[in-house]
C-alpha cells in the first residue's frame, strides 16, 4: 500500500524509508508473495511522499489444513518483515522495513485508523491522495481495501470487516457532516485489464434504447488524457453520486461484478485486473 501525494496538489507528509532490505540489496519479493519493495532509495526520491504499509494476511482455512508452512514473519513494534527461503537446503532468512507493518491479526479498523485516516484528513485539507494496494493475487488487496464478504451490518453502521474504501467514505462523510458544510460526493470506478480500460459503473444498456441515437452520441468513449500539467486522466467514466457511506456497497458490488477475476486457472496465479476507485 502506498500513498502518493503526485500532482497537482503536494502531499504534507515524507518518509525515510520504505521497504529496504536491510540484508542486502535485491528484489524483496523472494517467492514471499509480500508486496514489498525494495528499491534502493536514491537522491532522486528524497521528499517523494511515499509510505510504503505491509499487511500479511492469516493462513486461509485451506491453507491451515494442507499444513501450508508459513514463512513470513512481521514483527509490527519494529517494523519490520522476516522472510525465510530455503533454496539447495539453504535456509536464507532476509529482513525488510516498512514504514509500518501489519502482521495477520491485524483488524481493518487498526488499520484504517493508523495509516488511512490520517491521508483522509489530508484530503479534506485538499491535497490528492492516492492508496495503492500492491500485491500477489490472493494476498489480501481486495479484503484490505473492499472489505470481507459482510455487506450489511445493523442500523447503519459498516460491517467490521469494511475496508479502506467504505472506511474513508464513511469518514469524509462523518466530517463534513459535523462542519456542517455543503459538500457533493462522486466516485468513478474503472478497471484496467490487459492495458484496456472499462469503466465500472457503466450501464450494461445503452441510455436509450427505446430510440435509435446515432452512435457517437450514444456511446461515451473512454479515453486517457494528459491533463496538461504533467498529470493523467480518464475521460468520459461514469460518475456516480454518493450520499452514504453504506451505499458504496452498492457501487462496488456493481463495479466488482463487472470485474475480470472471476478464477480461472491463469489468474488465480496472476490476474491482471486491476482497477481504480475515485472519490471526489
Ligand atoms: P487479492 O485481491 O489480493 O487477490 P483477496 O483480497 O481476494 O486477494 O484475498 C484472498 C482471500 O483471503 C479472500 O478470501 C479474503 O477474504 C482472504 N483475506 C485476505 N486478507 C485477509 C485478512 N486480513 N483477514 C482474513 N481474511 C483475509
Ligand atoms: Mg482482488
Amino acid at each position: 500500500m502506498e500513498k502518493r501525494g503526485g500532482t497537482p496538489s503536494p502531499s504534507p507528509r515524507s518518509t525515510e524509508k520504505s521497504g529496504k532490505d536491510l540484508t542486502r540489496s535485491g528484489d524483496a519479493n523472494g517467492g514471499a508473495g509480500a508486496g514489498g519493495n525494495a528499491t534502493p532509495k536514491g537522491d532522486k526520491e528524497k521528499g517523494v511522499n511515499v509510505q510504503v504499509i505491509l499487511r500479511c494476511r492469516p493462513l486461509s482455512d485451506d491453507e491451515t489444513k494442507g499444513n501450508t508452512p508459513v514463512v513470513i514473519s512481521c514483527n509490527e513494534r519494529r517494523r519490520e518483515v522476516a522472510a525465510t527461503q530455503v533454496i539447495a537446503n539453504k535456509q536464507i532468512d532476509r529482513t525488510f522495513a516498512f514504514d509500518k507493518v501489519f502482521g495477520p491479526s491485524s483488524k481493518q479498523k487498526d488499520l484504517f485508523e493508523q495509516s488511512i485516516s490520517p491521508i483522509v484528513h489530508e484530503v479534506l485539507e485538499g491535497y490528492n491522495c492516492t492508496i495503492f494496494a500492491y500485491g500477489q493475487t490472493g494476498t489480501g488487496k481486495t479484503y484490505t481495501m473492499e472489505g470481507g464478504g459482510t455487506r450489511k451490518a445493523k442500523s447503519g453502521e459498516l460491517p467490521t470487516d469494511a475496508g479502506v474504501i467504505p472506511r474513508s467514505v464513511r469518514q469524509i462523510f462523518d466530517i463534513l457532516e459535523a462542519q456542517c458544510a455543503e459538500y457533493s460526493m462522486k466516485v468513478t470506478f474503472l478497471e484496467l485489464y490487459n492495458e484496456e480500460i472499462t469503466d465500472l459503473l457503466a450501464p450494461d444498456e445503452p441510455r436509450f434504447p427505446v430510440l435509435p441515437v446515432p452512435e457517437d452520441k450514444n456511446k461515451k468513449p473512454i479515453a486517457l488524457m494528459e491533463d496538461g500539467k504533467g498529470g493523467v486522466f480518464v475521460r468520459g467514466l461514469e460518475e456516480e453520486v454518493v450520499y452514504s457511506a453504506g451505499e458504496i456497497y452498492k457501487i462496488l458490488d456493481k463495479g466488482s461484478a463487472k470485474r475480470r477475476t472471476a478464477e480461472t486457472l491463469l489468474n488465480k496465479q496472476s490476474s491482471r485486473s486491476h482497477s481504480i476507485f475515485s472519490i471526489t
